[in-house]
């Protein structure tokens, strides 16, 4: 079905950050199949773990026990400060199952209808309830009856979840985006997550984080909500999870933890082995080589290299992100310029019609980040009609 507009171009093979085109054409990839590929293409850990599964069992069934997804979810919550997996195989269904417990929580409350707070301009996939949570009318346009029990809130603005709060008397969860991705690459102000801890514990609702996209040490942390020293309650994981291996997860701590049980939610493919062991290649890989904290290191500079080379450029409204999840605002719709950097070997995203996102492979080296910089701020400058050489006086 015509669900993609795709451009002009199909990949082969990979290597790290390099991706060969079918006519031998080699692309820089910054956009890591938005936020999947971390570790970059045919890494040598989550092959062999891949490899060595295949052989031996791909799946059996959560009618039994599956020790990879034992040790998985072990070590994802022991990273998260969590007590609880559910594995699943997309963004859209970790937020299902987080939408389902919150529910769940709230009519063991004896909440009748229970509400979730959501927030304009959010992304949580494009299942009905998902889309429903989501912040875009595009996005929903057409697909009405959407999911009810959603009450919806400006980002980054406490104040308007203390009024919802005031308003509704069937919140409770929030589900939020440590940073949101598709609306823009948007870095909430300090304090925002903290905020909404603290709204969550006064009115005993469950803070839920979808950190689909800034998950898995893209952002500088592991989890882009440890940068506020926040604990959710629920914490939903996908994209990077398994590097290209579909894979989600839903974590919940406390309460949260104990609310699904045998009968109310589950997946045929959830957390098979071979999933569980391609996540737990990426959770080694993050760790040996100290991944985060090369993405924060290279985010800065790749942030700075921007802004210093778009210093004098009209038509730039922002350069913002965290670690490797880079947004560049411009003043008007640029779509074009995906295939711009398309034509310069590089592949990068636009998103929210006026931002250039960039998401590389967290295991990019200096010379490449430097191309990312350079490619960019020449394609920009082009698109913004201001070519380089007239500022050089
Ligand atoms: C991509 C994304 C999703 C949806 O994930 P799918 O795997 O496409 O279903 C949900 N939330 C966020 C924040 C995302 O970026």
């Amino acid at each position: 079905m015509a669900t993609y507009r795709r451009l002009p171009v199909s990949f082969e093979r990979g290597e790290g950050a390099w991706l060969w085109s079918t006519d031998g054409t080699r692309y820089l990839d910054a956009l890591s199949g938005i936020a999947v590929c971390g570790l970059g293409h045919a890494h040598p850990g989550v092959r062999d773990a891949l490899c060595e599964q295949a052989g031996r069992l791909l799946h059996v069934s959560n009618l039994y026990h599956i020790p990879a997804q034992e040790t998985l979810g072990e070590r994802l919550c022991a990273a998260a400060g969590m007590d609880s997996a559910f594995f699943c195989n997309s963004g859209a269904e970790a937020n299902e199952a987080a939408i389902k417990l919150a529910r769940l929580y709230g009519s063991g409350r004896g909440v009748q209808r229970p509400d979730i707070v959501v927030m304009e301009q959010s992304f949580h996939g494009r299942t009905l309830a998902t889309l429903s949570a989501t912040g875009n009318r595009k996005a929903q346009a057409g697909f009405e009856p959407l999911v009810s029990g959603f009450v919806r809130v400006p980002y980054n603005d406490l104040a308007a979840v203390e009024t919802a709060a005031a308003n509704r008397a069937a919140i409770v969860a929030v589900l939020v985006e440590p940073i949101q991705g598709e609306g823009g690459v948007i870095v909430p102000d300090a304090g925002y997550l903290a905020g909404l801890r603290e709204l969550c514990d006064r009115h005993g609702w469950l803070l839920m984080c979808d950190e689909v996209q800034s998950g898995m040490g893209r952002t500088g942390k592991l989890f882009a909500h440890q940068h506020e020293g926040v604990a959710p309650d629920v914490l939903t994981l996908a994209k990077g999870l398994g590097n290209g291996v579909p894979i989600g997860a839903c974590l919940a701590r406390g309460a949260a933890a104990e609310v699904l049980v045998p009968g109310s939610h589950g997946s045929t493919f959830g957390g098979n082995p071979l999933a569980c062991r391609a996540a737990l290649a990426v959770l080694d890989a993050l760790a040996e080589d100290a991944l985060p904290a090369r993405a924060a290191e290279l985010g800065e500079r790749i942030q700075i290299g921007l802004r210093d080379g778009l210093a004098d450029a009209a038509g730039v409204v922002a350069v913002r992100g965290r670690g490797l999840m880079i947004g560049l605002e411009l003043d008007r719709p640029c779509a074009q310029l995906v295939a711009a950097a398309l034509a310069e070997g590089v592949l990068l995203n636009v998103t929210a019609e006026r931002v250039v996102r960039l998401l590389p492979p967290l295991i990019i080296d200096d010379a490449q980040a430097e191309q990312i910089i350079s490619t960019v701020v020449r394609i920009v400058r082009a698109f913004l009609g201001q070519a380089e050489h007239s500022h050089a006086a």
